[in-house]
C-alpha cells in the first residue's frame, strides 16, 4: 500500500517505497504542502502511479524502478491520487 515519505530536504514521495534518505511521513497538511511549493513540481510514474513532489522527480522510480518514468502533473491530479 502506498504511503508518505519524506526527505531532510522537504521532499515527498508517496509509493509502496521510496528512495534512501526517505522516511515514512505522516503527511496531514497536504493541502498547505500544494500551496508553498516553491521550486518544487508535482510528478507522477507513468508505471505504477508513485506520486512526488520535488524540484526533479526520481530518475528510477523506488517502487516498480523503471527510468526517466515521472511526468509532471497538476495539484488537481495529485490531490486525485492521494485521496
Ligand atoms: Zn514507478
Amino acid at each position: 500500500m502506498k504511503q508518505f515519505f519524506k526527505s531532510e530536504s522537504g521532499e515527498i514521495h508517496f509509493g509502496d517505497l521510496a528512495e534512501p534518505g526517505f522516511l515514512a511521513a505522516k503527511i496531514e497538511n497536504i493541502d498547505s504542502i500544494l500551496e508553498n511549493l516553491g521550486a518544487k513540481k508535482l510528478w507522477r510514474c507513468t508505471v505504477c502511479n508513485d506520486l512526488h513532489i520535488g524540484e526533479k522527480p526520481p530518475k528510477i522510480c523506488p517502487t516498480c524502478f523503471a527510468e526517466e518514468a515521472y511526468v509532471e502533473i497538476n495539484k488537481k491530479e495529485f490531490l486525485e491520487m492521494v485521496k
